[in-house]
């Protein structure tokens, strides 16, 4: 280019022009776009600096990154969240490798989440009852011999460690219902369920009432995948009453329904659209994704029997044809951010032991998402 000269430096980029020769700017040229620390962060990388990462495979769509290195600078820990593309052949040796290398943690994203669960040395109970792990917390043994994760234990105390899978995604879904929802009031203004600042403590950032819980609802959820699966077990271990199931291939659903049926005898599930209305709609097929899908459901029964509150797991774009056609009849409706959110709220917090600060990690995400 005329008057523009750019020297590559070993990892640094120099640019000089005619009109200001001198150094504009330098970065370390071969870190990945993704895997650059935001400018919140406190201290620069050193030595002392300890690693997340996500897996996945594509990855470069993750916006986990942005939401927990913002997470990880309001904490003031010198961590950094990195994502990596992983092929599933090599899953069991990037853990490995992790592993060796002393990271804190791993998120494991598509198409990791069930091939990880029989790689990991411990799981925790919603682990094995989705069949997935989405969170994988390296231990070490502490100083009362119990396992401790890494990132609590002092740095010469570090002997064996060992990977404990984690589920989060349920859990976040079922915190993003409730908040989103201001769950368990059906019909009432939201604003009367906000609490006072004094009475509600830790709840109050997230809108959430105490007694917040999905009992006794009635679900039609969309979907027999992944995600649908670990809402169903989710919303039948938090006490719905009844489930309808309806997936593009019949006996997916089917097989789900079974399951869920076996653990969770008290849910009354059925395999069709239902007649009335339920309290809640929840999307999660990937019908929606595309800015052209349409909505994965008839129109005429949304309209018929407009369910109080709409929920969409697909949060990008943040309103989906669903999501449009939802808010037309004067339903509630959500998006999947929230879900997001709280999966890697929760993940963070079993890897630091601290609170989450999940409005800094929102604020990430929207921006990374929606710009
Ligand atoms: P998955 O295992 O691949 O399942 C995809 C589901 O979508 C299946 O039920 C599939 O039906 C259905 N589907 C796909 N294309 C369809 C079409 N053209 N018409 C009707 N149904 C169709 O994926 P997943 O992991 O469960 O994810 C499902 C969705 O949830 C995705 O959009 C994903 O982005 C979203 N999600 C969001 C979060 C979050 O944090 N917000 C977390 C996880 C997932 P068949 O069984 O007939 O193939």
């Amino acid at each position: 280019m005329p008057g523009f000269r750019r020297i590559v430096i070993s990892r640094l980029v120099w640019v000089e022009t005619k009109w200001a020769p001198h150094l504009v700017f330098c970065i370390p040229a071969r870190l990945a776009y993704k895997q650059r620390v935001s400018g919140a962060s406190l201290e620069s990388i050193n030595a002392s600096t300890r690693f997340c990462a996500v897996l996945g495979h594509p990855i470069r769509h993750s916006a986990s990154p942005a939401m927990q290195n913002a997470a990880l600078a309001a904490l003031r820990l010198n961590w950094r969240y990195l994502a990596a593309g992983v092929r599933p052949a090599d899953l069991r040796a990037a853990i490995a490798g992790a592993k060796a290398m002393g990271f804190i943690g791993l998120n494991l994203t598509v198409p990791h989440k069930t091939a990880a669960l029989e790689m990991m040395d411990a799981l925790d109970e919603k682990a094995r009852l989705l069949g997935a792990v989405n969170t994988v917390v390296f231990e070490t043994p502490g100083p009362n011999g119990d396992w401790i994760p890494l990132g609590r234990a002092a740095d010469g105390a570090i002997t064996e460690v060992r990977t404990h899978g984690h589920n989060t995604d349920a859990d976040g879904l079922a915190r993003s219902l409730k908040e989103d929802f201001h769950w368990p009031d059906l019909r009432g203004p939201m604003s009367s369920h906000r609490l006072d600042a004094t009475s509600a403590g830790a709840s109050v950032a997230s809108g959430l009432r105490p007694d917040s819980n999905l009992r006794g609802a009635s679900v039609l959820l969309l979907g027999a995948g992944g995600a649908a699966r670990a809402a169903a077990l989710q919303l039948a271990e938090e006490g719905v009453a009844s489930l309808f199931l309806v997936n593009r291939t019949a006996a997916r659903a089917g097989q789900l329904a079974a399951e869920v049926a076996v653990r969770f005898p008290a849910v009354k599930i059925v395999l069709s659209l239902p007649p009335d209305p339920v309290d809640l709609l929840l999307n999660a097929t990937s019908l929606g994704l595309k800015p052209d899908d349409p909505p994965p459901l008839d129109q005429a029964w949304l309209k018929s029997r407009r369910p109080p509150r709409v929920y969409d797991m697909v949060y990008r774009p943040a309103e989906t044809a669903l999501l449009r056609a939802a808010k037309a009849v004067g339903c509630q409706t959500a998006n999947g951010l929230g879900m997001l959110l709280y999966q890697g709220a929760a993940a963070l917090e079993l890897w630091t032991g601290l609170p989450a600060p999940v409005e800094i990690m929102r604020a990430a995400l929207k921006e990374n998402i929606y710009g």
